[in-house]
């Protein structure tokens, strides 16, 4: 019985108690301030002025008093705290206003005038109108205060009846029995309602929270626990909304590749895991550090950020990442770039995934050139992107079967200087842009499909021309990572090797050592089919990227091409030439002949000689040629003509 008059116990409910009442209060006091003047002024002359005018008018001050404060509530959105506070004061001066009122209807009711005539309502009929008249609308507008509605009611018509009753007469008794059936009928309905209101307020609450759970996860990155992509463009958005400056840090993870694919990905997810709380523990408290997808995290900076200070916390989130992570089951060391771009609204007010590209851009060059660093995006990268997007049209409107045209670089056997095969290497001129270096329309190629259609218009030009050639001599071609990831274009490879003259064993693809950590499966079954068909499979530039012996061990490569860097320092550095010959004999441990790129001067091809590896490549022996060129030497060297260096 007690439990009906209990606060209850969930915050929801009782704020949407409070709020519900809030808008009923000044109804409730207006009725009842209303029905206490009209019943005052009935019996003005009949009962004494204590009960007709003092009592009614401190009834309604204290009334007054109450409507004012609640005036004063209506502004506001209650707390908790105040809801209870609320519903509790409004429960015990709901108790106090029935006590005086009951008290002052019956002191009415004693003081009742005398009979009226015929057709007249006598004023007891008034006093009992005013109780029932009273208790409905305490019912009806105290519903969301279940307690109050409640204390008003039993407080006020038990004792009413009981004292009509006793009066003596019929009329009162039935009238006395009627107000309790109609008054019991309602207090029914009052429990019905408070019941169905505080289901449906706890429904509404289920719903709020399950959304509120939702709108977390969707802003919540489920590996790391960091927020995600899409709460950092929010807060990227919101703060470009306004007009505000801000920075923007990429940060891209190197060497994590290699330790999925080498340890699986459970203990991928936690180097994830432990790479974001080292980021997270460094960015100041109104950044938000995210993880943007893979091993791409990025720290988004709001206000006003001077580029030194992006550098130097750049410098510091990549420090973070150095020490190794240890793990139960392997320990994993990881380096990191990053790219910075700075957003002035009042300088430049591209649109946020603008700044967000200018910093992964910065963060590509980052990787590419100056790996394990931060570079911010300046007015040269941007030169880059406007360049590059031209070769990029240039390279899909151009007739391409006519502007790509092959060299050939030799490649000599080390023993003995002769020549073993050549070097395929693109070059394209154009109209408009001229000369283009391979290393930049190769790479603007390889970020979309163009790159398979030149590797074909390659593959098809170098066979021709290996055709003509001597037997002996073998034909090498570059592939990239979308030519192994496409079974469509390894089919088609396949068929302009077919349809060629030139038999498949006398065919290499290289495949660059970075290439291999993007999609190992891929590749695998690429080169399998490549395999089965008799070609001959090259390892290019090892040693470039983050070497994994698995990799190789899983690969079996014919070939491993070491890559030019170590070359170069041979006779310079000690550790490069351990280097060499620890791949040199990686290289003939697993059954794999060594060749090494970049040779320029007799010291290098001497020492890779002595290293003992079995090919060399590199310009002492010849720079890539034309096809004219190959073919006039090979001719001279078929007729015994001398030809200085090469053999
Ligand atoms: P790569 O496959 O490692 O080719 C060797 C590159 O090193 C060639 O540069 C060659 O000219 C250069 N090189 C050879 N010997 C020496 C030397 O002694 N010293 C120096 N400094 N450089 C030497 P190139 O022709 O500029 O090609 C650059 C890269 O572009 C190639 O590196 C290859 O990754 C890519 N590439 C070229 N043609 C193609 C192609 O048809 N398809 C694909 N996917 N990539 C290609
Ligand atoms: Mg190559
Ligand atoms: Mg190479």
């Amino acid at each position: 019985m007690l439990s009906l008059f209990r606060l209850h116990e969930i915050d929801d409910v009782l704020l949407a108690q409070a709020e519900a009442f809030k808008a009923r209060v000044p109804i409730l006091y207006a009725i009842l301030i209303i029905n206490t003047v009209t019943l005052a002024y009935t019996h003005h002359g009949i009962a004494p002025d204590a009960i007709t005018i003092f009592a009614p008018g401190a009834i309604i001050a204290v009334m007054f008093v109450r409507l004012l404060h609640w005036n004063k509530l209506q502004k506001i959105q209650l707390s908790v705290a105040q809801a209870r506070t609320t519903i509790r004061s409004t429960t015990v001066i709901a108790g106090v206003l029935a006590v005086l009122l009951l008290c002052w209807s019956l002191a009415m009711l004693h003081y009742g005038g005398p009979p009226p005539g015929a057709g007249q309502m006598s004023t007891k009929g008034h006093v009992v109108l005013y109780v029932g008249l009273t208790v409905i609308c305490c019912i009806c507008l105290l519903m969301h205060v279940r307690a109050a509605a409640l204390l008003v009611t039993a407080t006020i018509v038990p004792a009413f009846c009981t004292y009509l009753m006793m009066g003596g007469g019929k009329i009162e008794l039935v009238v006395a029995i009627n107000l309790l059936l109609v008054i019991g009928a309602m207090t029914y309905v009052l429990m019905i309602f408070a019941r169905d209101f505080e289901h449906a307020i706890k429904a509404k609450a289920r719903q709020r929270r399950l959304s509120e759970r939702n709108t977390v996860l969707a802003n919540t990155d489920a590996v790391t626990g960091l927020p995600n992509r899409r709460r950092l463009f929010a807060e990227m958005e919101s703060c470009a909304e306004k007009n505000q400056p801000f920075g923007i840090i990429v940060l891209d993870l190197d060497g994590f590749k290699q330790i999925n694919d080498l340890h699986g990905h459970p203990v991928g997810d936690k180097v994830l895991v432990e790479a974001g709380k080292r980021l997270a523990a460094l960015v100041p408290a109104d950044a938000c550090c995210a993880r943007m997808g893979g091993d791409e995290f990025a720290v988004f900076l709001p206000g006003r950020r001077n580029t030194a200070d992006l550098v130097t916390l750049s410098c510091e989130l990549i420090a973070t990442l150095r020490p190794p992570i240890v793990l139960p089951d392997a320990v994993a060391n990881i380096g990191a770039s990053a790219g910075i771009s700075i957003n002035n609204p009042s300088i430049n007010d591209g649109r946020c995934s603008d700044h967000y590209k200018q910093a992964d851009y910065a963060l590509f060059h980052a990787k590419k050139h100056s790996r394990g660093r931060a570079e911010v995006f300046s007015p040269f990268h941007e030169r880059s992107i406007r360049m590059e997007g031209r070769i990029e049209q240039a390279l899909r409107q151009s007739n391409l079967e006519d502007e790509i045209s092959v060299a050939f670089q030799p490649i000599v056997r080390a023993s003995d200087g002769r020549i073993v095969s050549y070097e395929a290497l693109a070059r394209w001129s154009n109209a408009d842009l001229g000369s283009v270096p391979p290393s930049t329309f190769i790479a603007v190629a390889e970020r979309s499909d163009i790159i398979q259609r030149l590797t074909r218009i390659v593959l098809s030009k170098a066979l021709a021309a290996a055709r003509d050639w001597p037997s002996d001599i073998s034909l090498k071609i570059n592939l990239s990572m979308r030519d192994l990831s496409s079974p469509e274009q390894v089919l088609r490879l396949v068929s302009i090797i077919r349809q060629s003259d030139v038999e498949p064993k006398r065919v290499a693809f290289e495949i660059t050592e970075s290439a291999l950590s993007d999609d190992l499966g891929a590749v695998r079954s690429a080169l399998n089919v490549f395999r089965a068909m008799g070609l001959t499979v090259a390892i290019d530039d090892f040693g470039s990227g983050y070497s994994n012996l698995r990799y190789i061990h899983r690969l079996q490569p014919d070939i491993i091409k070491i890559d030019r860097s170590f070359v170069e320092r041979l006779g310079e550095e000690a550790s490069a030439s351990s280097i060499v010959k620890t791949i040199v004999e990686l290289c003939h441990n697993i059954g794999a002949r060594a060749l090494a790129e970049g040779a320029e001067t007799p010291e290098q091809v001497a020492l890779l000689q002595g290293l003992g590896c079995d090919e060399i490549q590199g310009y002492f022996f010849g720079r890539p040629v034309t096809q004219d060129e190959v073919t006039s030497f090979l001719h001279a060297r078929q007729h015994g003509e001398l030809v200085p260096a090469l053999a």
